[in-house]
C-alpha cells in the first residue's frame, strides 16, 4: 500500500497542483470509507478541518510562510483542543470540552497543520493494546484481528492506514513507540521536557511526553521541529535551543558509535525480530558506523519500577475526576434514593432489634446509620466507580497502596532509587556510544482479546520501552519490514537527553537502506 506523505503533499502544494482544502477533503473521504473497520478515529471534525484548510489556503495565497501547510493530522484523545471533546477514552470525561489549545496544538495550528479528528487510545493512556478504551479497540491495519498496540493505538493505525499524514500520541512508557512498531509507522518519544506538556491530560507527569507518528522520519522531524521548545506554561519544559532537525536527516552515519545492550537481546525476544535487527545493524556497519555491545544492568527492574512510579503519580493525578468539576457525574436522584432506602432499612432493623431486646444488633446498626455516606461522598464514589474502567481503577489502587504510609519506603521510595540507577545505566552507555539499537517490542502485535485479562503479561510486554521514560531519554521507532506472521516489526533507537538529531540521522539511514 502506498501511503501519502506530508513531504509529497508539501511539494504538490508548492507547485500549485493541489490545495490544502483538496488534501483535507481526500483524507476525510478516506476516513469515512475506512474508519468503521479500524476504529482509529473516535471523532471526525469535518467542518472544522475544512474551515482550517480554507484558512491555510487563504494564508498561502497571501504569501504567508506556513511550514506545515498541507499537513493533515490526527490527535490522540488526551490532547486539549479548544472547543472539542477530550475524553481520554474514558466514560468519566464524556461531554468534557477543552477551553484551550495545548501548546503543541497551538504551535501546529499556527504552522498550518490541519486536524481532522480525535484518535482512539487506552483509557487515560494506560495500556499496551488500545483495548482499555470506552470506544472499543482500534484495529491493526495489517490485520484487523490484531491489536494496534497502545496506548496511542488509534494515532498509529490512522497513520499506517493512510487516514492522515501524521498524528500525535503521548508516551509515558512506550505508548508512541510500541504502537508504531505494531502498526509499521515511525514513532518518536522526545526527551522529557523537549515538548511542552501543557494541555496534555496527565497520566504520570514525570514520564509523560507528547510524540509524533508519521510514515517517514522526515515527516516526524517536521512535526518535532514545530512542537519542540520551551513553554512558560509548563515548568518542566526545557529551556534548551531547538536544533534544525531536518538538517539531521542528511547527516552520515559514518563514524557513529552504535551500542547493542545485552539485556535487550535475551530470552523472550522473537527470533524473526532479532534477525531483522541484526540485518539492519550489519547495514549500518557497512555504511561506516561502528558497533559494540554495551550493558544496561538495571533493565530487569524497569517494569516494576515503572509500574510503581507511574501508578503512584496516576493515583494523585486522577484524584481530580470527582464528578463535581468535569465530565461524567453519577445520577444524584439515584444516590439520594439509594441513601434513603439504606437509611430506612437500617432504621427498621434497629426498631426490630429493639423490639426483640437485641441490644448488640441495635447498637451495630446505630453505628452504621451514624456512619452512612453523605450525598457528596457517595457522589464521589459512584462517579468514580461508574466512570473509570477496570485498568484505571487497578492502577489507582496500586498507586494509592504504594504511597500509603506503611508501604511508602518499601515501594515508592525504593523505586525512586532504582530509577536513579536506571538513569545512570544510560549515562554510562552514552559515555561509550552515540546511539543504542534495541528491539521495540519482544513480539509483533498479538490478537485482540488474547491477553486482555492478564495484566501482568500485558505489563511485561513493555520491557524495552519503559526505562527510556524513567531516564527521560529520547527514543525513535522505525519500521523494519514484515514478520512471517504478516505483521510489522520495529527497531528502536535510543539516544542521550536532547539527542533527537542522531536518532533521526540513524532512523533515516535505516529506512532508506
Ligand atoms: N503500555 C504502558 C502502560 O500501560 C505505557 C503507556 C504509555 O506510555 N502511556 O502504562
Amino acid at each position: 500500500m502506498t501511503v501519502p506523505t506530508f513531504a509529497d503533499a508539501r511539494t504538490a502544494l508548492q507547485q500549485h497542483e493541489t490545495s490544502c482544502t483538496a488534501l483535507v477533503s481526500s483524507f476525510l473521504d478516506a476516513i469515512h470509507a475506512r474508519n468503521e473497520a479500524l476504529n482509529a478515529f473516535v471523532a471526525v471534525h469535518d467542518e472544522n478541518a475544512l474551515a482550517q484548510a480554507q484558512a491555510v489556503d487563504v494564508a498561502l495565497a497571501e504569501g504567508t510562510d506556513l511550514p506545515l501547510a498541507g499537513m493533515v493530522m490526527g490527535l490522540k484523545d488526551v490532547l486539549c483542543v479548544k472547543g472539542e471533546q477530550v475524553a481520554c477514552a474514558s466514560r468519566i470525561l464524556q461531554g468534557f470540552e477543552s477551553l484551550f489549545d495545548a501548546t503543541a496544538i497551538r504551535r501546529l495550528r499556527d504552522a498550518g497543520a490541519v486536524f481532522v479528528g480525535t484518535t482512539n487510545c487506552d483509557e487515560f493512556a494506560m495500556g499496551s493494546s488500545n483495548e482499555n478504551s470506552v470506544y472499543g479497540p482500534a484495529r491493526n491495519p495489517a490485520n484487523l484481528d490484531y491489536v494496534t498496540g497502545g496506548s496511542s493505538g488509534g494515532s498509529a493505525a490512522a497513520v499506517a492506514a493512510g487516514l492522515c499524514h501524521t498524528s500525535l500520541g503521548s508516551d509515558t512508557g512506550g505508548s508512541v513507540r510500541q504502537p508504531a512498531a505494531f502498526c509499521g509507522t515511525v514513532g518518536l518519544k522526545p526527551t522529557y521536557g523537549r515538548v511542552s506538556r501543557y494541555g496534555l491530560v496527565a497520566y504520570a507527569s514525570s514520564c509523560d511526553v507528547i510524540g509524533p507518528f508519521g510514515h517517514t522520519v522526515s515527516d516526524v522531524a517536521d512535526v518535532l521541529q514545530v512542537i519542540a521548545g520551551h513553554d512558560p506554561s509548563d515548568a518542566t519544559s526545557a529551556n534548551v535551543p531547538v536544533p534544525n532537525y531536518r538538517a539531521a536527516l542528511s547527516e552520515s552515519v559514518a563514524g557513529l558509535k552504535i551500542g547493542l545492550p545485552d539485556e535487550y537481546f535475551g530470552d523472550g525476544l522473537d527470533a524473526d525480530i532479532r534477525a531483522a535487527i541484526d540485518e539492519q545493524v550489519k547495514r549500518l556497519e557497512a555504511a561506516g558506523a561502528s558497533v559494540q555491545r554495551v550493558s544496561l544492568p538495571h533493565t530487569s527492574y524497569g517494569i516494576a519500577t515503572y509500574y510503581i512510579i507511574t501508578t503512584a503519580e496516576a493515583s494523585s493525578n486522577l484524584a481530580r475526576y470527582d464528578g463535581i468539576r468535569y465530565g461524567y457525574r453519577a445520577d444524584l436522584a439515584t444516590i439520594r434514593n439509594d441513601l434513603a432506602t439504606e437509611r430506612r432499612t437500617l432504621q427498621e432493623g434497629i426498631a426490630e432489634a429493639d423490639a426483640h431486646g437485641n441490644a448488640l444488633v441495635a447498637e451495630a446498626l446505630e453505628k452504621q446509620l451514624a456512619q452512612q455516606d453523605s450525598v457528596l461522598r457517595r457522589l464521589y464514589t459512584d462517579t468514580r466507580t461508574q466512570g473509570f474502567g477496570a485498568e484505571v481503577k487497578r492502577r489507582i489502587m496500586l498507586g494509592t497502596y504504594v504511597l500509603s504510609s506503611g508501604y511508602y519506603d518499601a515501594y515508592y521510595a525504593k523505586a525512586q532509587r532504582v530509577r536513579r540507577l536506571i538513569k545512570q545505566d544510560y549515562d554510562r552507555a552514552f559515555a561509550q556510544v552515540d546511539v543504542l539499537i534495541t528491539p521495540a517490542t519482544p513480539t509483533p502485535a498479538f490478537k485482540i482479546g488474547s491477553i486482555v485479562d492478564d495484566p501482568l503479561t500485558m505489563y511485561l510486554n513493555d520491557i524495552y520501552t519503559v526505562t527510556a521514560n524513567l531516564a527521560g531519554v529520547p527514543g525513535l521507532v522505525v519500521p523494519i519490514g514484515t514478520h512471517p506472521a504478516g505483521l510489522p516489526m520495529g527497531l528502536q533507537l535510543l539516544g542521550p537527553h536532547f539527542g533527537e538529531e542522531r536518532l533521526l540521522t540513524v532512523g533515516q539511514q535505516v529506512m532508506q537502506g
